[in-house]
Formats: structure tokens, C-alpha cells, sequence
């Protein structure tokens, strides 16, 4: 009984009582305890142990709790908590010089948010303010938050439930080279998914297009992708051609993820405008940032950007910011991925051949995925990929069982099993982590059997 009172007997039960949990009916909801964590690992209410491959949602990238970033917090809330955003302070300031210092090109100024969904939010106002136009070509299996712009912007049967959705979106589709949506394989296409992109423009009439938004290696939320090698430098041509400005969204894909500072390193390309969150503050205070390039930045020196919001730049927000880019630089975390990436590659190829369920395996740096078949030859889904409750929460039943019981978080969603522990991981503990997956998997093949 959701309606009266009762003296709580749990955090779980009490949570349960007063809070609404996400992307779910709250029905039936037994949500997991986390009482605590360190570095890789988290406890749960009953004090067991799980490594945390997935580093949360893909943002603990530093590890949890990481001390250089709770002493800067503590110390920063000594000093200074919050001033309003029309004030400058130094954290702020100078987290802003970091940010562009590791930015790719030119992009070397800031607009703070609370989170990502924000920074997309402010992205597209950016982007419509400086060129004067309105439309915005998002794609297909693609996240971008959870808010009414960015759930618009977001590319999949979500963005439904939150229409009427943001005027002047627009979608296409992107490179999912394992289930090519024109119907090619990536060593012999004609880059359908950029010519078809193209056709979108004009029809949409480019004049009319302010931005195309892209997270520049699509997260597991709608499957990760990482695009062909000349995807992002053809991309940002198209957008040249146009005057289009490109958005890239490293909300999730940036700080060290797939063993650059931010994905589009990775091909040397550089954006309009990078928004990020996550990683920024090792996720232990609330902060997405807007950074945009030299030109945006001096045409905001003229055109006022009409936005603003109480906790713009909020000064524990930077402080953690700060201590989180030393601890990245110092720590060597974005090598540690790329080296541990490689291990992570070829260690999930070693569990394919092991396992017929497991039809893809893809990733860059410690941002990786398994996809799930029926057959490898027709690539049949291993389950029905839409059926509540499963579109959202994974659905993986026995194999995620499996994992919970040997102490492992991933991050699944239908047919898709997301792995992105912290940086830090140890290869030994990464190791540890995949051989409990590898066993989880009998289960996905005991389905063939059924
Ligand atoms: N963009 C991407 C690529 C994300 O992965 C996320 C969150 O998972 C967001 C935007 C939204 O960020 P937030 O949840 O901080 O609003």
C-alpha cells in the first residue's frame, strides 16, 4: 500500500515509497541497494560485493570515490559553495581553461549545465542562435537525454512517449554496420547512411538546418556503435558543405572512454560544439558543459545568448571538475584505456568464439559491447527486442542472474550486454570480470535449446 505511512524497514522500501525510479512503471520495482563504494567496486544493502564493469552509467570513469576528487569537494565547500552564474569565481574560471585545454581545435569556451541532457538542451539554442536557423538533424538509435529537447533529439521508441516533441527535429539514420539499415556491408558500401543523410539535408532544405547532433560513438544505451574510419571526417565535410554546424555529443563517449581525451580524437575531427557530462566530474557532483568553438564564441561576443540557470558553472561541480582532469592526466586513466581497450576487444572475440549467441562484438577503448543472436547467420535477435519490460531494463534474465550472483554489473539493454568499468581497472580485475561473463553466457546459448 503505495498511500499510507509505514516506519520504513529498508533503504530499499523507503526508496521505494518515496521516490519515482526511471524509465519504468514503479510497480513490482525491487530496486538494488548501494550502500557504498571504492575504486572499482560497489556494496550492496547486504554487504556483497560487485565489480563494477559499467562504472554506473558509463560516468565513474576515475572510479568510485575517488579521494583527490572528495578532498577538492570538502575543500571547495569550506571555501565557497555557490555564487550565481553572472559572477566569476575562480573554480569555475579556471576548470573552463582546463576543459579547453584538453578540447580538441579550437573549441575553447564554456556554457556549464547540470548534465547532459542540459547540455544538449543549450547545444541546440547555440546553434540556432548563431546561425539563425531552426531545424536540427538528430539520428536514429541515439540517446540524448531525457528532457523534452533532448528526448526530441533522442533516436529511439522513447522519444514517442514525449511527443509532441521539440519543433524542427529531424532524424536519420546512422552507420549500424552489423544490421545496415540500406542493406551493405561497410568494406563495399557507398557510405549509404552519409549520401542518405545528404538527401535529408536538401529535402529538409539545408538553409533551414542549424545543427546535426551525433554522439560520435553511440553509447550501449541504443546498442554502441563506433562509426567506419571516415565516417566523422565525412560527416563533418557534409556539414561544411552546408554551413551546417556539428554537434558532437561526448556526454558519454568522452573523458578517456574509447582511449582519447574525447571520441572524436579518434579521428581527428573537430565540431562546432562538444557537449559532455559524466566523466567531467568523475559523476561525484552534477555537471554537463557546452563547449564551443572560436567562431561561436566570438559571434556570442555580439549576439546574446538568452539562457541561464542557478546552477550554471555551480562551484563543487568545478572543484570536482578540476580534481577529475588532474586525476585523468595524472593517473594516465585515458591510456589506460586505449591499452586495456585492445584487451577488452580481444578478450570479448575470444568469448565469441566460445559462445553461438554471441553474433557482434564491438568497441573502442574501455567502451564496448556484445550484441546477442539467435543465428549467426541470419543474425535473428536472441529475444524479442520491444516487449516491455524489456526495452528498457535489458531483459536478459538468466544471464543477468548469472552476473549479479558473481558479483559483476554490466549494462544491458535487449540483446546487448555494455561494458565500461572506470579507467582505472586493472587488467587482472577486468580479466576477473569477463570470465564471470563468459560463464553468464552458457545461459544465452541454453536458450537456443528451449
Ligand atoms: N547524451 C548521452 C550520449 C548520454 O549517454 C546521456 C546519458 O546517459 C545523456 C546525453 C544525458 O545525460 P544526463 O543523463 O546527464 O542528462
Amino acid at each position: 500500500d503505495l498511500t499510507t505511512y509505514h516506519p520504513h524497514k529498508s533503504v530499499a522500501d523507503q526508496n521505494r515509497h518515496h521516490v519515482i525510479f526511471p524509465w519504468t512503471k514503479q510497480a513490482g520495482l525491487k530496486p538494488k541497494e548501494i550502500m557504498r563504494a571504492e575504486g572499482v567496486y560497489v556494496w550492496d544493502g547486504s554487504g556483497k560485493r560487485y565489480l563494477d564493469l559499467a562504472a554506473q552509467l558509463a560516468c565513474v570513469n576515475a572510479g568510485h570515490q575517488h579521494p583527490r576528487i572528495v578532498r577538492a569537494i570538502q575543500e571547495q565547500a569550506a571555501k565557497l559553495c555557490y555564487a550565481a552564474p553572472q559572477f566569476a569565481t575562480e573554480v569555475r574560471g579556471r576548470l573552463a581553461q582546463m576543459i579547453a585545454e584538453v578540447m580538441p581545435g579550437d573549441l575553447n569556451k564554456v556554457y556549464f549545465t547540470s548534465a547532459g541532457a542540459e547540455a544538449n538542451e543549450y547545444a541546440v539554442k547555440i546553434a540556432r542562435t548563431v546561425t539563425g536557423r531552426p531545424k536540427i538533424i538528430a539520428r536514429y538509435r541515439a540517446y540524448h537525454g531525457a528532457t523534452h529537447g533532448a528526448m526530441s533529439l533522442t533516436g529511439d521508441w522513447r522519444r514517442a512517449y514525449n511527443e509532441p516533441g521539440m519543433p524542427g527535429t529531424v532524424h536519420a539514420f546512422q552507420p549500424y554496420c552489423y544490421r545496415c539499415t540500406f542493406g551493405q556491408e561497410p568494406g563495399s558500401c557507398a557510405r549509404e547512411c552519409l549520401t542518405s543523410l545528404e538527401e535529408i539535408i536538401q529535402f529538409e532544405n539545408p538553409e533551414f538546418v542549424a545543427a546535426v547532433i551525433v554522439e560520435t560513438i553511440t553509447g550501449p544505451s541504443n546498442g554502441l556503435y563506433v562509426p567506419p574510419d571516415d565516417y566523422m571526417p565525412k560527416l563533418r565535410a557534409l556539414c561544411d558543405k552546408y554551413g551546417i554546424m556539428l554537434i558532437c555529443d561526448e556526454v558519454m563517449s568522452g573523458w578517456g572512454r574509447t582511449g582519447e581525451w574525447f571520441a572524436v580524437n579518434n579521428w581527428n575531427v573537430v565540431p562546432d560544439i562538444i557537449t559532455t557530462a559524466k566523466g567531467l566530474t568523475n559523476a561525484q557532483v552534477p555537471l554537463g558543459a557546452v563547449v564551443v568553438s572560436g567562431r561561436i564564441a566570438e559571434a556570442l561576443e555580439e549576439q546574446t545568448l538568452w539562457a541561464g540557470s542557478t546552477y550554471s558553472g555551480h562551484a563543487l561541480a568545478c572543484a570536482a571538475g578540476i580534481a577529475a582532469i588532474e586525476t585523468y592526466r595524472e593517473e594516465g586513466l585515458i591510456e589506460n584505456s586505449r591499452r586495456l581497450g585492445t584487451v577488452l576487444l580481444s578478450e570479448l572475440q575470444r568469448i565469441q568464439q566460445r559462445h553461438p549467441t554471441v553474433g557482434d562484438v564491438r568497441g573502442r577503448g574501455l567502451f564496448a559491447a556484445i550484441e546477442l543472436v539467435k543465428d549467426r547467420g541470419t543474425r535473428a535477435p536472441l529475444m524479442p527486442a520491444r516487449e516491455e519490460p524489456y526495452a528498457t531494463r535489458g531483459g536478459l534474465g538468466a544471464i543477468k542472474r548469472a552476473l549479479d550472483e558473481a558479483g559483476v554489473m554490466v549494462f544491458t539493454r535487449p540483446n546487448l550486454i555494455g561494458i565500461s568499468p572506470p579507467l582505472n581497472i586493472t587488467e587482472e580485475q577486468l580479466m576477473e570480470g569477463l570470465a564471470a561473463l563468459d560463464r553468464a553466457l552458457d545461459h544465452a546459448d541454453a536458450m537456443l535449446l528451449e
